[in-house]
């Protein structure tokens, strides 16, 4: 079925942090598994160009594009639901937007004018909006408003979503997501923040279609009733939205809640056309819901007090886990902590350890502490990014006598650099900045577990580092047993490692977990977890 692009608002109100990032992916899926094409924008309010400079402590994960843009982490939801890749164009900020608008100024393209947030910034929210509908890839456009509603920053996106209201009519409408608190006192759940979050839209001219309502209990008729009237929304349109116990539970709670169905009559399209088909989806939650078994892995990582610091990681186990119905309980361990004398009992039980992407010198003496460790001990281990350095940098300590090895990024005076910011490097064109960032094609050794592990030995992963595998040192690793199984074909640099004689080490230096999905667990985390359950 032909029609225009159709572009679906998500906006929050009453407080932050009610899950619109799932929300909106749980609605992308929904229209997917009708066969729509849909894709998910998320628009961020703060000034920085991207979250690639924030600490992860701010904003949690940095989730990587195959493009090489750093986005936000809600961008990895939309890919594990929808199993589409994002770009650049799916993440913009207000200092992206303000930089072209500057850029355009600089440039003399506003012809004299006095460039203004009405229309100028507003006009190039409105552009980037219907940029990746000009795309003719997706029917359906949604697009996450991030922050709250009344919030200052957020005002020219509000503007920009009234204006396109305006324009596109019936191609066009707004879902708000908002909190009904339950009072215990009197038990019932309470309308009147969801009233004044609407009241703070309709001032600046926008109405929503429908209200999706975060609440800890059922919302009864009487209470739909009255949201309704006092919001201006059909009763139809007003959607509960209950504490679910995985994420990947929510598209199934929307279903039940005709989410799908309210969104395409809103928008005129006949929803008997077509029908939800998500029995793959289905598959794996039965699988997430009944596993057979259970593990218990470390995370090694500096910044394990915030778990979205290791968002793609820890669903990327998710995943793994239910596809070898098998529960993965992930144990947080802060590197810092870890010492010579309480390494044994930190590992004490896990059954693997997986050791975490970072950037600094902080918590490294402990991460490769917990590779020794494992190394020694034949105790499964997966390191990701920083932590396949680490496995580098101890292996050149204690298998080749390399004493003062280490990374020119934490010891700069090092003579043993063995991981190093390669003359290499510079073969490789950079999206920007000095780091390698998204897709690079990877070679995978025969012969190899990453050739058992990877189907194919062409692959693609994504990047997010400045440092790589010194290779001079290259001939010493393989002779003393590290296999260099994976490497990039343009430049020779080192992508994976791995010893044979080990039940299962392989350290990468590239993210496998941005692009583990439900309908695609990667290959690594699965063999990963299979190796653990399996020992
Ligand atoms: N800090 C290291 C580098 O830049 C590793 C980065 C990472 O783990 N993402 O090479």
């Amino acid at each position: 079925m032909q029609h225009d692009t159709k572009f679906i608002f998500v906006t929050g109100g009453v407080t932050s942090s009610l899950g619109k990032g799932i929300i909106a992916a749980s609605l992308a899926k929904l229209l997917q598994a009708r066969g729509y094409t849909v894709t998910i924008q998320k628009l961020d309010p703060y000034i920085n160009i991207d979250p690639g400079t924030l600490n992860p402590y701010e904003h949690g994960e940095c989730y990587v594009t195959d493009d090489g843009a750093e986005t936000d982490l809600d961008l990895g939801h939309y890919e594990r639901f929808l199993n589409v890749p994002t770009s650049r164009a799916n993440n913009v900020t207000t200092g992206r937007i303000y930089q072209s608008v500057i850029e355009k100024e600089r440039k003399g393209d506003y012809l004299g004018k006095t460039v203004q947030v009405i229309p100028h910034i507003t006009d190039e929210i409105k552009n980037r909006i219907k940029e990746l509908g000009k795309t003719g890839q997706f029917q359906f456009v949604i697009t996450e408003i991030g922050g709250t509603v009344g919030d200052i920053e957020s005002l020219p996106y509000i503007e920009a979503v009234r204006q396109l209201k305006w324009e596109l009519d019936n191609d066009c409408i707004v879902v708000h997501l908002t909190l009904l608190p339950y009072l215990s006192t009197t038990g019932e759940l309470k309308t009147k923040p969801t009233q004044h979050s609407v009241k703070m839209l309709l001032e600046s001219g926008v109405q929503p279609d429908i209200l999706v309502c975060r609440a800890e209990h059922a919302l009864s008729k009487d209470i739909r009733r009255k949201l309704a009237l006092f919001c201006n929304v059909e009763a139809e349109a007003v959607i509960e939205a209950r504490d679910a116990s995985s994420i990947y539970e929510v598209p199934l709670l929307m279903e039940r809640e005709k989410l799908d169905a309210v969104v395409l009559k809103k928008l005129a399209i006949d929803a008997a056309q077509t029908h939800v088909n998500l029995s793959s989806w289905k598959e794996f939650l039965h699988k997430l819901h009944h596993p057979k078994n259970e593990i218990k892995i470390g995370l090694v990582g500096k910044y394990v007090e915030l778990k979205d610091s290791y968002k793609s990681i820890s669903e990327a186990f998710v995943h793994a886990g239910a596809i070898n119905e098998c529960k993965v309980h992930i144990e947080w361990i802060h590197s810092e902590n870890i010492t010579e004398e309480n390494i044994a009992e930190k590992l004490k039980g896990l059954k693997g350890v997986l050791v975490a992407p970072g950037f600094g010198s902080r918590g490294i003496e402990g991460k490769i502490l917990t590779i020794k460790y494992a190394r020694e001990h034949n105790i499964p281990f997966l390191g990701i990014c920083l932590g396949m350095q680490c496995a580098v940098i101890e292996f050149a300590r204690n298998v080749l006598g390399l004493k003062d090895a280490h990374s020119r990024e934490m010891n700069p005076a090092t003579s043993s650099p063995v991981i190093d910011l390669l003359e290499t490097q510079k073969n490789l064109s950079y999206m920007g900045g000095t780091m390698r960032l998204g897709a690079y094609p990877c070679r995978i050794e025969a012969d190899t577990l990453a050739a058992k592990i990877y189907p194919t030995a062409n692959i693609t992963e994504r990047h997010r580092h400045r440092y790589e595998f010194n290779n001079e040192y290259e001939q010493h690793f393989k002779e003393a047993g590290m296999e260099l199984s994976g490497i990039n074909p343009d430049a020779g640099l080192v992508e994976i490692v791995e010893l044979k004689k080990h039940p299962f080490f392989v350290g990468v230096q590239f993210h496998p977990e941005y692009k583990s999905t439900v309908e695609k667990p990667h290959p690594l985390f699965v063999a990963f977890v299979r190796a653990v359950k399996e020992l």
